[in-house]
């Protein structure tokens, strides 16, 4: 007789890869207007969209997530501390007990501001940067932005905040820069937070030339090895394929227990994949989040065993996965192949004998114009001008 199958009984890994009722790892991006034009942007940032949530329904969403039971919510955009409600609805949700953890460039964090963030509970905050020193942060996020990330830290530190995140997205150029990145935090007892270059977004455009290269990719895993403490979402998995599995679940969660809800309601499977094939419906149709989550045939079908394809063969699958669905579909790889950075060089094979057009065209995208309406895809510099509207 075979022992009965309880929830209990189920090993973690296996239910979280069969989705759960909630999201454990849910993102809202509040606004895609930004004043930064970063050139790894996930989400294409820099103009709001006229079609954002309006403040009653961006709270009707918390009292959605307090009733699903979602502990908390990773708030992103663009910049969301540009969106005039952005401190009311953090207090609802706080009011609510949905904790948040909000990322922000820092550029609007002002010491009155990070006074009144270190007097809330259930918040955490996220300042990103991308370089250990300006010259290599303010090549991709823009002049002034290096500046404005740090004092926005002083600021943190001086409000006693408390541990705050410094958010890193790991680029060819920064990578030598972690122990610097690891002293920055200690500096304002800080954690660090390091994440994966995906290519999507503006990010696709400049991936080619910002994503770490193999050797990086190897002293990478090494160092998180070595820095057990350092927070990492999960998003290095694939680099477990070169030997003892990073700290983690080790599994793609989209759709699973990861997805993303963009400024407009749109409901997408995670954060990295804002394309149409991953949009699994809009919180504002009956039924609200809960309906889309539970019930949407992408999610449903993300859920279900997925296929190991050209990865079948290979010996740290159970490890690897076939590394990041974004990533591959990003880059114009098929979906069960190998991850564009796998370890074993196989993504570079794939990437060299894809068709010229298997890339996906933009089908999401904020970025700022010029004049004659085309997508402005160099930092601009940040200006200080708190009243300026984005
Ligand atoms: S697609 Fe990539 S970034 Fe998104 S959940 Fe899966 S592994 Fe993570
Ligand atoms: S072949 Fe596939 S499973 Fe193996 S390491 Fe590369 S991406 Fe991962």
């Amino acid at each position: 007789m075979s022992p009965e199958v309880t929830p209990a009984s189920v090993p973690l890994r296996q239910r979280f890869t069969r989705g759960l009722d909630a999201p454990i790892c849910l993102t809202w991006e509040l606004t895609y207007a930004c004043n930064l034009a970063c050139v790894h942007c996930l989400s294409s940032s820099g103009r709001r969209d006229p079609m954002e949530l309006t403040p009653a329904e961006a709270r009707q969403i918390v009292d959605e997530l307090a009733a699903m039971k979602v502990f908390y919510v990773n708030i992103g955009g663009g910049e969301p501390m540009l969106r005039p409600d952005f401190f009311e609805l953090l207090g609802y949700a706080v009011e609510k007990r949905v904790g948040v953890k909000f990322s922000t460039n820092g550029t609007r964090l002002t010491a009155e501001k990070a006074r009144r963030l270190a007097a809330m509970d259930y918040l955490d905050v996220q300042i990103s940067i991308d370089g250990a020193v300006a010259s290599t942060n303010d090549a991709v996020r823009g002049e002034g932005a290096f500046g404005a990330a740090r004092q926005a830290m002083e600021h943190l530190a001086d409000a006693n905040f408390g541990q705050f995140k410094i958010s890193v997205v790991v680029t060819r150029d920064n990578v030598s820069q972690l122990d610097q990145f690891s002293e920055m935090a200690q500096h304002y007892g800080a954690q660090l937070r390091l994440t994966r270059f995906r290519p999507s977004g503006r990010g696709a455009e400049t991936w080619e030339a910002l994503h770490p290269t193999a050797g990086q990719q190897r002293t990478l895993y090494l160092w998180l090895r070595d820095h057990p403490d350092v927070l990492t979402g999960d998003s290095f998995f694939h680099l477990s394929a070169l030997g003892e599995p990073l700290d983690g679940l080790n599994l793609c969660g989209a759709g699973r227990v990861v997805c993303l809800i963009d400024p407009v309601g749109d409901v997408y499977a995670c954060p990295f994949v804002i394309d149409r094939e991953f949009l699994a419906g809009n919180v504002r149709r009956p039924g609200g989040f809960a309906a889309v989550w539970r019930e949407s045939e992408l999610f449903q079908s993300l859920r279900e065993p997925q296929s190991a394809g050209a990865c079948a063969s290979c010996g740290s699958y159970d490890a690897c996965q076939g590394g990041c669905m974004a990533a591959k579909f990003f880059t114009g790889l098929p979906l069960d192949g190998p991850d564009p950075e796998c370890v074993f060089g196989h993504g570079e094979t794939a990437l060299a004998a894809r068709p010229a057009d298997a890339r996906p065209g933009f089908t999401v995208g904020h970025s700022k114009i010029d004049a004659s309406g085309t997508p402005i895809a160099v930092p601009t510099p940040v200006r200080f001008r708190p009243s300026a509207r984005v």
